[in-house]
C-alpha cells in the first residue's frame, strides 16, 4: 500500500464528464489499497476567464482581491470531484487551501509556499477518504488568500507529496509526458522517458509549462519522484528523477519558448553611474523580475536601455519605469507584448563550440530576425517576433537532430 499523490489539470477536469473520469480512475488506485491525494487545477480556461474579468474591473488589478477571484475556480472542480467520488459508493472530502494550511508569503499572485501542515489530511485518509485538494493556493500567516502563480498547482501537488513523505506523485496532463519541445507545436516532437530534475528545472524556466518550475524545486529538493503522464490514456509517461539510469547526455534536452515576456525600453538615459539602479531597483522592490538586460550607447552621454519582464506584469512595470524615466530626464519609454522568447536548453552544450552559431543561422534562414540574445553554459535564448514561434521552434528541433530523439 502506497500514499500517492495525484495532480490532474485543467483539461482533465475540464466538464462533468472528465470529472467523473478521473475519479473512476483515481478509485481504481484506491481500490489497489492505496491512500489517495488529489490536487486539481480549475477548469480549463477559468483562470483566464477571471483574468478578463478582473481587468474589466481595475487597470491594475488589486493584487489581494485578485487572488480572492484567481482561487476560486479550484474551488467548484475540488467540491464536484468530491460528490463524483461520493456516488461511486465511497468517501472523499474536499480542502482548500487555507484548510490544509498551505502558508505562503504575501507576495499576492505568486506566491510561494513557506509551511504545510500535513496533519488534517493524515487524519481523513486514515479514516479511508479520497482527499481532495484545491491546487494552486494558499494564505498568508494574516490569512488572506493567495496564489502561488500560474500553473502553480503544479508546486501544490509536489509540496504536499514532500510534506506527506509520499511514496509518488503523479502530473497527469493533456499529453504523453515531457517532450523535446511542445508536442502541440511541433508533429516532430518526442517524448523524453527520463529527466533529470536539473535538466527539468532548465526547460521550466525558460518556457516548458508542461511542470510548474516551483514544483520541480521542490521535487528536487525533497527528491519526490515525479511521473508526467496522461489523463487521457494509460502510457508510461515521463519520469524525473535525480539520475539517469544511462548518464548519456544529449547534446541539447529540448526546444523551449515563453510567450509570458514583455518588452521595455527607455531611450536616451543620461549615461551615469547608479542610472540602472535607479530604473530597476523600483521594478524588483514592486516584486517583479527582470530577465534579459541590453544596453546600447548613443554617443558619450546618452546610452538606451531594453529589457523584458513578465508579461503579465508589463503593465504594472510600465508604470513604474514612466514615472523614473521622468525623474531621471530619459527621452521617453516605448515597450511591446508580441515578442516570445525561444530557447535551445542542454548540459550537454557546456563544452560545445558553434551552438550558438547554429542556432542564429537557423534563425536567419527562416527569415527571423533577433532581437535580445542571452547565453549562459547550458541555454542560449533568443527574442523574436511572437508571431514567429512556431516556425522558429520547429526549425531549431529539426537543426539540433531533436526529430530523430526518440
Ligand atoms: P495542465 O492544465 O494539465 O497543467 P498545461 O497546459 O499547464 O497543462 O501543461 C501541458 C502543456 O504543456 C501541453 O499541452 C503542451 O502544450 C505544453 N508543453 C510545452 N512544452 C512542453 C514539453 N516540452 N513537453 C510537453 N508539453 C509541453
Ligand atoms: N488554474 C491555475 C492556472 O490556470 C493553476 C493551474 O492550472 O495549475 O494557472
Ligand atoms: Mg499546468
Amino acid at each position: 500500500m502506497a500514499l500517492i499523490v495525484q495532480k490532474f489539470g485543467g483539461t482533465s477536469v475540464a466538464n462533468p464528464e472528465k470529472i467523473k473520469a478521473v475519479a473512476k480512475r483515481v478509485l481504481g488506485y484506491k481500490k489497489q489499497g492505496n491512500d489517495m491525494v488529489v490536487v486539481l487545477s480549475a477548469m480549463a480556461g477559468e483562470t483566464n476567464r477571471f483574468v478578463d474579468l478582473a481587468n474589466q474591473m481595475q487597470a491594475i488589478p488589486d493584487p489581494r482581491e485578485m487572488d480572492v477571484l484567481l482561487s476560486s475556480g479550484e474551488q467548484v472542480t475540488v467540491a464536484l470531484f468530491a460528490m463524483a467520488v461520493k456516488e461511486m459508493g465511497y468517501d472523499a472530502v474536499s480542502l482548500l487551501g487555507d484548510q490544509v494550511k498551505i502558508v505562503t508569503d504575501r507576495m499576492h499572485t505568486k506566491a510561494r509556499i513557506k509551511s504545510i501542515d500535513a496533519e488534517l489530511i493524515r487524519g481523513h485518509l486514515a479514516a479511508g477518504k479520497v482527499v481532495v485538494v484545491a491546487g494552486f493556493q494558499g494564505v498568508t500567516e494574516e490569512r488572506d488568500i493567495t496564489t502561488l502563480g500560474r500553473g502553480g498547482s503544479d508546486t501544490t501537488a509536489v509540496a504536499l507529496a514532500a510534506a506527506l513523505n509520499a511514496d509518488q506523485c503523479d502530473i497527469f496532463t493533456d499529453v504523453d509526458g515531457v517532450y523535446t519541445t511542445d508536442p502541440n507545436i511541433c508533429d516532430s516532437a518526442c517524448k523524453i522517458d527520463r529527466i533529470t530534475y536539473d535538466e527539468m528545472l532548465e526547460l521550466a524556466s525558460l518556457g516548458a509549462k508542461v511542470l510548474d518550475i516551483r514544483s520541480v524545486g521542490i521535487a528536487k529538493r525533497y527528491k519526490v519522484p515525479v511521473h508526467v503522464r496522461s489523463t487521457f490514456s494509460e502510457n508510461e509517461g515521463t519520469w524525473v528523477v535525480e539520475e539517469k539510469k544511462k548518464m548519456e547526455s544529449m547534446l541539447i534536452t529540448g526546444v523551449t519558448y515563453n510567450k509570458n515576456e514583455a518588452r521595455i525600453t527607455v531611450a536616451k538615459v543620461p549615461d551615469q553611474p547608479g542610472t540602472a539602479t535607479k530604473i530597476f531597483k523600483p521594478i524588483s522592490d514592486a516584486g517583479i523580475n527582470v530577465d534579459m538586460i541590453i544596453q546600447n550607447t548613443r554617443g558619450s552621454e546618452m546610452t538606451d536601455m531594453t529589457f523584458t519582464v513578465p508579461r503579465t506584469d508589463y503593465k504594472r512595470a510600465m508604470a513604474i519605469v514612466e514615472k523614473t524615466a521622468a525623474e531621471i530626464g530619459a527621452e521617453g519609454v516605448s515597450g511591446a507584448t508580441d515578442i516570445v522568447k525561444v530557447s535551445i536548453v542542454g548540459v550537454g552544450m557546456r563544452n560545445n563550440a558553434g551552438i550558438a552559431t547554429t542556432m542564429f543561422e537557423t534563425l536567419s534562414n527562416e527569415g527571423i530576425n533577433i532581437m535580445m540574445i542571452a547565453t549562459s553554459e547550458i541555454k542560449i535564448s533568443c527574442v523574436i517576433e511572437e508571431k514567429y514561434t512556431e516556425l522558429a521552434v520547429r526549425s531549431l528541433h529539426k537543426a539540433f537532430n531533436l526529430d530523430a530523439a526518440a
